[in-house]
């Protein structure tokens, strides 16, 4: 985790910078926020991670950054701005140049982003012609290349993905997103369908690789220990919006808003000393009516009576470059203000 090249990156313009982003599914019931309000931004060379439960809205911003949503759901306001352009105002050719050449995509299922008959190498190669007036012969060379920088053997270019482990094929789709070296790589759950060693060594190999060709890097995972090992900055989302975010540092050794402090505490670190977990009780709210107020009221045990069932609260500063989204936070300042 580089914290000491967080202050350094933060002084220059953001290489993503998503403002107010909604994104809404149409269902038969009604509108389901998926997205409520979010905004964040990514600079050059950092990794952003964004973390929580299933069905927090993560994922869902992840596709419609490139825009690879699909009916129902609709992002109905917003900003994507990449290098300053709108994503969401491209056309169909601008958003093709943009995918893989720009932004590229790594899923949790590297299966379902395989093509299941054509062999891996052959992949590698399309994505870079498709993009690229690249001989055939330059290519296959490349993605030879490409194969050994993401540790597998350059010779498996030619198998198909089913003659591959769930790891090698993981890594084939981190070879495809690294082919035509984009600025931001989305790595959405990368590494979740793999069992921890090789989810470990995927990591620590991305994170090489990040030094290596300078990316950016949006890493979203549910899982907070391997977020704050490997991301500089971290937002924490609950219910479709961001009710915290700050460097991995504050995060880890200060979370202040009180579904970050249970969330921390239901991980083990990768390197920390083992204890309990605390566990969240209660489940997720249904979108389709979130609570009043704040929306993590029904599950949190200190909630302020009369007021977080009916007040929403705003992200409030909690220190440099550190917000968090909790009343509690804002009546620690009054009493401050007033004393
Ligand atoms: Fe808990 Fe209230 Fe803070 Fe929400 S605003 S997290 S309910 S204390």
């Amino acid at each position: 985790m580089s914290h000491e090249t967080t202050s350094n990156i933060q002084a220059v313009p953001p290489l993503l910078s998503v403002q107010g982003l909604h994104v809404e599914y149409r269902t038969r019931k009604g509108p389901v926020r998926a997205v409520d309000n979010v905004s964040f931004d990514i600079q050059r060379n950092e990794v952003f991670g964004l973390a929580g439960e299933s069905g927090c809205g993560k994922s869902t911003i992840a596709q419609a950054i490139l825009r690879l949503h699909k009916p129902p759901a609709h992002i109905t306001d917003g900003q994507v701005l990449f290098d300053m352009t709108d994503v969401l105002k491209l056309d169909k050719k601008a958003l093709q140049q943009l995918r893989w050449e720009h932004i590229a995509f790594v899923s949790q299922s590297a299966m379902n982003a395989l093509n299941p008959v054509m062999t891996v190498g052959e992949q590698v190669i399309d994505v870079m012609q498709a993009h690229r007036p690249v001989h055939r012969k330059q290519a296959r060379q490349r993605a030879r290349e490409l194969f050994d920088v993401v540790g597998i053997d350059p010779d498996r270019i030619d198998s198909y993905p089913h003659q591959l482990s769930g790891g090698m094929r993981q890594r084939a789709v981190i070879a495809i997103a690294l082919a035509l070296q984009p600025e931001l790589i989305i790595l959405d759950e990368p590494t979740t369908a793999l069992d921890v060693v090789v989810q470990k060594q995927i990591m620590e190999e991305l994170k090489q690789l990040k030094d290596e060709f300078g990316f950016s890097a949006l890493f979203i995972t549910h899982d907070l220990s391997l977020l704050v090992e490997f991301s500089d900055r971290i937002a924490i989302m609950y219910a479709g919006e961001i009710v915290e975010i700050g460097s991995s540092r504050q995060i880890f050794t200060e979370p202040q808003h009180p579904y970050t402090q249970r969330l921390m505490g239901s991980f083990p670190t990768l390197h920390g000393e083992r204890k309990a977990f605390l566990g969240i009780p209660g489940s997720p709210p249904n979108l389709l009516s979130p609570p009043t107020g704040c929306r993590f009221h029904p599950r949190c045990d200190v909630a302020i009576a009369g007021l977080c069932q009916e007040v929403h609260p705003d992200l409030f500063t909690v220190g440099d470059k550190h917000h968090a989204a909790c009343h509690l936070v804002t009546e620690k300042d009054r009493d401050f203000q007033q004393s």
